[in-house]
């Protein structure tokens, strides 16, 4: 089974594969604290001021609140 990435549209023939991807992926400079997934700006926003999580079930929202900057994370941790 092929493992795509959600957010590029990659594909990947491993898990381990997609998720090492996933942490460079240019498309997935987001993430969501409520249910820890990452995708990209356009996929949260269509006005780029309100965010929502794109996931179902999640109701993760607002930038800097429940949704963050991967770069910013980063950098937060060095
Ligand atoms: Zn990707
Ligand atoms: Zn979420």
């Amino acid at each position: 089974m092929a493992h795509t990435c959600r957010n590029c549209k990659r594909t990947f023939a491993t898990e381990l594969e997609l998720d090492l991807h996933k942490d460079t992926c240019t498309e997935g400079q987001l993430f969501c604290d409520e249910c820890g997934e990452r995708f990209a700006e356009r996929t949260a926003t269509t006005d780029g001021w309100h965010y929502r999580c794109p996931t179902e079930d999640c109701d993760g929202k607002g930038i800097g609140d429940d949704i963050h900057q991967v770069e910013n994370v980063r950098v937060a941790k060095q």
